[in-house]
């Protein structure tokens, strides 16, 4: 990721998240539908990215400022 669209090679700008989300959605270049597959592994390996960015958070509260 970033994924190009797989039928006019246009970059779509899509991050993984948004795939997760959507993934049946149409190209805005060339309208082509597009069916993600988004597997068990990658959904999980996502959450888990996103729990250690709450552990961080959460650790570091009181000393640095995130987003
Ligand atoms: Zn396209």
């Amino acid at each position: 990721m970033p994924a190009p669209c797989p039928s006019c090679k246009q970059p779509l700008g899509l991050d993984l998240n948004f795939i997760i989300k959507n993934p049946v959605m149409q190209c805005p270049h060339c309208k082509t539908v597009m069916k993600w597959n988004v597997n068990e592994d990658i959904q999980k390996e996502l959450e888990g990215v996103l729990n250690e960015l709450q552990d961080i958070k959460r650790k570091y509260k009181g000393i640095a400022t995130f987003g």
